[in-house]
This record gives C-alpha cells, sequence and structure tokens, in this order.
C-alpha cells in the first residue's frame, strides 16, 4: 500500500513539449486516483513519472513520504500497466503470470500459489496453460493485469488499459477493476481520456490539461461545481451547453446569448462583468408549455436514448447555436417541432470570459 505525492513537478522534453507544469498533488494510500483528459493533456507522463521511466525537469516525486525522484523503476516497488499490453507470446498465461517472480528468484512453491490466488481472483484459472494467441481480448487484458497483481506492488498505475476492448467487454472490465480495487484496497492510479470511465471508477478525478491539473475532487464535485470552463465542458455527458452572453443591467440582470436571453435578477452572482460564459447542462432543462421561457427553439434532431431523448433545439439560425436538452421520452417530439424550456437558476454555471474560471 502506498501513498504517492507529486511535489512541484514539471516535465519540459527536448524540443518544448511541456507534459507537466508545476504538479502537486497527493494519492492517498488505497485512494483510486483517475487522471483524464485529451489527447496530449500529459496524462501518459504523469504515470512515467511516478513510475520512474521519465525523470521529472523539477520538483519532487515521494513514495510514502520518501524521496524517489532519483530512483530507479524497480526500487519504486509500483507495477505498471501499459494500453498496450505486450504479453510474451511464445509462453503460455501461467509463465506469463510467474515471469517476473521467477526474475526475482521466487521459489516455486510460493510462486504457483500467488499465480494461483490471483488467477482465481481474474477468472482466469482455466486459462493458464494456453498461449494469449489462444485468448480473446478481455482475456489479454486480464493476464497483463494479472501480472502486475502478482507482483503485490506498493501500487497500481494504469494507462488506458480498458481502451483496447470492445464496448461490452470494457463495461465488465471497469466493474471487475473496481471490484479488484475494493478486494486489494491498494492504490491505483489510471489514466484515461473516456470522461465516463473517470466518473465511475474514481474516488478522486484529476482533470489535465496541458500538463496542469485544473481540478481535483470527487466525480460529482467536478460535475457540480466545474471550477473551469474546461472542466465544465469535459465533464458530464451530453456536453454542458456553453454561450458568450452579454450582461444586460436594467431593472434586473438578463444575459443575453445568441437567439435567446435569460433573467437572473436576483441570481446574479456578484463580480459579474460585462460579457461571462454561461453553462447550462442538457439534463438540467425542462419542457414547459407557458411562455416567456428561457429558450425558445426548433428541433433539429432527436436522439432517442432508451430512457430519454436528447434533442437539438436550434436556437439561431444567424449563430447556428444550439442547445442540447434532455427530454422525457414522452410527449414525443419531432423535427421541426418549437419547444420552450427553462431552467432553474441555481444550476446555471458562469465562466469569467478573461480566464476562464469559475464566478460563484
Ligand atoms: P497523453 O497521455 O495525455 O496523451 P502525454 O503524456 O503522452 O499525453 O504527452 C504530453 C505532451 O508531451 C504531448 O505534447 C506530447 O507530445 C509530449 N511528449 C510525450 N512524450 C514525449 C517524448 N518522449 N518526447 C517529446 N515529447 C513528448
Ligand atoms: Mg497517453
Amino acid at each position: 500500500m502506498a501513498r504517492l505525492s507529486y511535489q512541484g513537478v514539471d516535465k519540459v522534453f527536448s524540443g518544448d513539449a511541456v507534459a507537466m507544469r508545476d504538479v502537486t498533488l497527493e494519492v492517498e494510500d488505497g485512494e483510486f486516483m483517475v487522471f483524464v483528459g485529451p489527447s496530449g493533456s500529459g496524462k501518459s507522463t504523469f504515470l512515467r513519472v511516478m513510475a520512474g521511466l521519465e525523470s521529472p525537469t523539477g520538483g519532487r516525486v515521494l513514495v510514502d513520504g520518501v524521496d524517489v525522484t532519483e530512483a530507479e523503476p524497480q526500487e519504486r516497488d509500483l507495477a505498471m500497466v501499459f494500453q498496450a499490453y505486450a504479453l510474451y507470446p511464445h509462453k503460455t498465461v501461467r509463465e506469463n503470470l510467474e515471469f517476473g517472480l521467477r526474475m526475482r528468484g521466487m521459489a516455486r512453491s510460493r510462486r504457483d500459489e500467488r499465480v494461483t490466488r490471483i488467477a482465481r481472483t481474474l477468472d482466469i484459472a482455466d486459462l493458464l496453460d494456453r498461449k494469449p494467441g489462444q485468448l480473446s481480448g478481455g482475456q489479454r487484458q486480464r493476464v497483463a493485469l494479472g501480472r502486475a497483481l502478482v507482483r503485490e506492488p506498493k501500487a497500481f498505475l494504469l494507462d488506458e488499459p480498458l481502451s483496447n476492448l470492445d464496448p461490452a467487454l470494457r463495461l465488465h472490465a471497469r466493474t471487475e477493476l473496481a471490484r479488484l480495487h475494493r478486494s486489494l484496497a491498494a492504490t491505483f492510479l489510471y489514466v484515461t481520456h473516456d470522461q465516463e470511465e473517470a466518473m465511475t471508477l474514481g474516488d478522486r478525478v484529476a482533470v489535465l490539461r496541458d500538463g496542469r491539473v485544473q481540478q481535483v475532487g470527487p466525480p460529482m464535485e467536478l460535475y457540480r461545481r466545474p471550477v473551469t470552463r474546461f472542466v465544465g465542458s469535459f465533464i458530464g455527458s451530453p456536453a454542458m451547453n456553453l454561450y458568450r452572453c452579454r450582461v444586460v443591467r436594467s431593472a434586473g440582470v438578463r444575459l443575453e446569448g445568441p437567439g435567446f436571453g435569460v433573467e437572473i435578477g436576483e441570481a446574479a452572482p456578484p463580480g459579474l462583468a460585462d460579457q461571462v460564459w454561461l453553462g447550462i447542462r442538457p439534463h438540467d432543462l425542462t419542457r414547459v408549455d407557458t411562455r416567456p421561457a428561457d429558450f425558445v427553439g426548433r428541433v433539429e434532431l432527436v436522439e432517442p436514448r432508451g430512457s430519454d431523448l436528447l434533442v437539438q433545439l436550434r436556437l439561431d439560425d444567424e449563430s447556428e447555436a444550439t442547445l442540447a436538452v434532455v427530454l422525457p421520452p414522452q410527449p414525443e417530439v419531432e423535427t421541426g417541432d418549437e419547444i420552450a424550456v427553462r431552467v432553474s437558476r441555481d444550476r446555471l454555471h458562469y465562466f469569467d470570459p478573461e480566464d476562464d474560471t469559475r464566478i460563484e
């Protein structure tokens, strides 16, 4: 078990690519921490620096309070699982699993005992004599995980380990991982570009952009209170609607965006300048019959999602602004219908147009 710390870590590659910028973060013992962000945001580098596969250009990395910045990977006792998990093709599953233990000179009886136990946990016990070529993608995935597990490391570092699996299997593997984390009570550092995966797996989620941690917190906190416009747009599906609005003060306060105007009156946050980014989640909008409504638009697209409908409303022809709304499956909605929706004022998100930070 391990507590992992980044203290003011920078990583600049030759050629000036900045993969980590002044990263300070504590991962608690036994915590499932997810790094999520778009491609190139630094996710893999965060893990590789912790694993010792890259050395930081500044700052320190600690395991259980011990500075390991200069330590070799094998001294850190952390197991890393990559997206492209390379199993030895000519070795059986058993040989793949025990290879690391053999290299460490562990006695055969202990090795067998561990391999058997881990194989049972991962439900691959009856595959031990097969070669990787005789396994499905999901089974190979589990063997790769098993190879990390048999080492009983202090922590697991996983870099997009599920992204090679087909969607159904990915869902299953996700459940397995969560279960495994609970039963092992080990520290997990997990990288994904998939915000849904991040939300469902993480005790906490760190949202990365351009090598910086934009926000770190429990999944629902990121969803309810994104501290930047980027986090607001990245976390949550379907994505948050965002509009740059003019703040008009007359009798009350009114936000004017493309094809709409929303009175916010009392709900106006202090410190609002004359421009603001307005964010509204598609789930926070409700259809209304009475006018005036907050938004009125013509239905451009209806995506039935089983339990609900995802509807795109065209708000304004000139700017082609649209609003995504999640509506119940009844009453039916058809392309071309005119629909009015409202949003509760306490569900509005405001971001500063200067620096994209949240305005409370
Ligand atoms: P992610 O895993 O989020 O896609 P990476 O950590 O792989 O992001 O990369 C972060 C940034 O660092 C990118 O701009 C990438 O091009 C750069 N980078 C990563 N590895 C290297 C490397 N070995 N040499 C030079 N630049 C790199
Ligand atoms: Mg990566």
